[in-house]
C-alpha cells in the first residue's frame, strides 16, 4: 500500500509464456514523482527468463499467424473491453507512477488507448491489396501480407499504457507475437495489463518482462530469436537498436526524439496561438516527443506574441495529481528535472528567461512551465530536446527567413 494514498493494487509479476512470476534479477526502486518517494522495488527479468519469455513468444507464433484476421479482431475487441472496464483503475495508477494529472489520464489517455485496440480491430480485417498481375508471360504475381515473427517492444516512460496499445495492438493484429518491455521507471500499466492479456489471448501471444535498458532491454534488442523490434525513446537508444538489429537482420520500428517547431507569422491571431501553445508545449509536463516548444515569430508580432504567452501559460494549474483541476503535474524523476533546469540555466545566459524557470520548492519533481524569449538559432535550447515544460520563443527577421 502507498502511504497517504488510497490502497491500490500493484502488480510487479512479469508474464511469461502462461505463467506469472517475480523477476529473478537486480531490483529496480520505482518513484512517485509527486512526491519523490518509492512507491515500490520492482526485479528485473533474468536473462534466463528473458530467454524463456522469448521462447514462449516463438512457440505461440506457430498458431496465432495462422488465426484469421476475425479471430484476431475479436480478441483485441475484448481487451478494449477490458481496459474500458478498469479505465479508472489503470487511470489511477498511470497517475501515480507518471505524475500525470487524473482528468488527463482518465479523461484523454484512457479513452485513445481503448480507441487503438479497436482502431486495430478494424484495420486489419479491412486491408487493402496491392497490385497483382502477369508481369511474366504465363505467371500472376502478387504481394501478401504475412506476419514477421516475434516482435521486442519496448515503451519509454511518457505515455506507458498507450505506447503499450501503440506497440501490441498492430503487432498482434498482423499475427505476431511479442515480448514487451516498459521503462524501468513507469511497468506497473503494463503488468496490470498482462493479466487482462494473459485472460484473452492464447498462451505466449505477448509475453511482458521487466527491467532496465542496459540490461534487459539490450539482451531483448540483441536476441537471436527476435525478428522485429519495436521501440520509442531516445535517439540515442534508437542508434543502439539499429546497429542490434543490422547485425541480425532484424526489421526495426523507432520512434525517437523531436524538437517541433511553430511557426508563427505576422498577420496570426495572436491570442489564438497563445492560447493553443499553452497546451501543444505544456501537455504530459512537455515531456512530449511532439511538444511544440520552439517558437519561431515574425518581426511584427513577435512582442505580442511573448506577452500573450506569458498571459496564457501563467495560468496553467500546476498541482498534485489526484486534483481534478490540475493540467500539469511533476516531471518524471530527479535526474529528469535536473536535466530540464540545466537547458534553463545554460540557456539564461544569452537569453532571457521571461517566466518560470525553476523547480518548484517542496516535495516531488515539478518544475515552472518556463518560456525563453530570444535564443539564437544555434543554441542549444533551440537545437536539443529538453523534454520538459519549456518553450523558447524567436524573433525571425523576414518570411523569408
Ligand atoms: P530511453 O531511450 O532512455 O528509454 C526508452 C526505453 O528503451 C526504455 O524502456 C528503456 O529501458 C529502453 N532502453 C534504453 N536503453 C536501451 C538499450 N540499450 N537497449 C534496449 N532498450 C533500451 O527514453 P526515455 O527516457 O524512456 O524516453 C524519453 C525519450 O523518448 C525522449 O527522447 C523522447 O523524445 C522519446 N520519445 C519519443 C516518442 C515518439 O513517439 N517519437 C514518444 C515518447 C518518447
Amino acid at each position: 500500500m502507498i502511504q497517504g494514498a488510497r490502497p491500490m493494487k500493484i502488480e510487479t509479476n512479469l508474464l511469461i509464456g502462461n505463467s506469472f512470476e517475480a523477476g529473478q534479477d537486480a531490483a529496480e526502486q520505482v518513484f512517485n514523482p509527486r512526491t519523490g518517494e518509492v512507491i515500490i522495488d520492482v526485479p528485473e527479468a533474468s536473462t534466463a527468463q528473458v530467454d524463456r519469455a522469448v521462447a514462449a513468444a516463438r512457440k505461440a507464433f506457430d498458431s496465432w499467424s495462422r488465426t484469421t484476421p476475425g479471430e484476431r479482431a475479436a480478441a483485441l475487441l475484448r481487451i478494449a473491453d477490458r481496459v474500458e472496464a478498469e479505465a479508472d483503475g489503470f487511470a489511477a495508477l498511470e497517475a501515480l507512477n507518471c505524475g500525470k494529472p487524473i482528468n488527463a489520464a482518465r479523461g484523454d489517455e484512457i479513452p485513445a488507448i481503448v480507441d487503438c485496440y479497436r482502431f486495430f480491430a478494424g484495420a486489419v480485417r479491412t486491408q487493402h491489396g496491392m497490385v497483382a498481375g502477369e508481369y511474366l508471360e504465363g505467371f500472376t504475381s502478387m504481394i501478401r501480407r504475412d506476419p514477421i515473427g516475434v516482435v521486442a517492444s519496448i515503451a519509454p516512460w511518457n505515455y506507458p499504457l498507450m505506447m503499450m496499445a501503440w506497440k501490441l495492438a498492430p503487432a498482434i493484429a498482423g499475427g505476431n507475437t511479442v515480448v514487451f518491455k516498459p521503462s524501468e521507471q513507469t511497468p506497473f500499466t503494463a503488468l496490470k495489463m498482462a493479466k487482462i492479456l494473459a485472460e484473452e489471448l492464447p498462451e505466449g501471444v505477448v509475453n511482458v518482462i521487466t527491467g532496465r535498458g542496459h540490461s534487459v532491454g539490450n539482451y531483448l534488442i540483441n536476441h537471436p530469436q527476435v525478428d522485429m523490434i519495436s521501440i520509442t525513446g531516445d535517439v540515442a537508444t534508437g542508434k543502439k537498436v539499429l546497429d542490434a538489429a543490422a547485425r541480425s537482420v532484424k526489421r526495426t520500428h523507432l520512434e525517437l526524439g523531436g524538437k517541433a517547431p511553430v511557426l508563427v507569422f505576422d498577420d496570426a491571431d495572436v491570442d489564438l496561438v497563445a492560447s493553443t501553445m499553452r497546451a501543444a508545449s505544456f501537455w504530459n509536463a512537455g515531456q512530449d516527443c511532439t511538444a511544440a516548444c520552439r517558437i519561431i515569430a515574425g518581426p511584427k508580432i513577435y512582442e505580442r506574441l511573448v506577452d500573450a504567452l506569458i498571459k496564457q501559460v501563467k495560468t496553467i494549474k500546476v498541482g498534485p495529481t489526484s486534483d481534478k483541476a490540475t493540467e500539469m503535474g511533476p516531471l518524471i524523476s530527479a535526474a529528469q528535472r535536473t536535466r530540464v533546469d540545466g537547458f534553463v540555466q545554460r540557456a539564461s545566459k544569452k537569453a532571457e528567461v521571461v517566466l518560470g524557470g525553476k523547480s518548484i520548492a517542496g516535495k516531488g519533481h515539478f518544475y515552472r512551465p518556463t518560456i525563453i524569449a530570444g535564443p539564437a538559432q544555434s543554441s542549444e535550447i533551440v537545437q536539443d530536446e529538453v523534454f520538459g515544460p519549456v518553450v523558447s520563443v524567436q524573433r525571425a527577421k523576414s518570411a523569408e527567413q
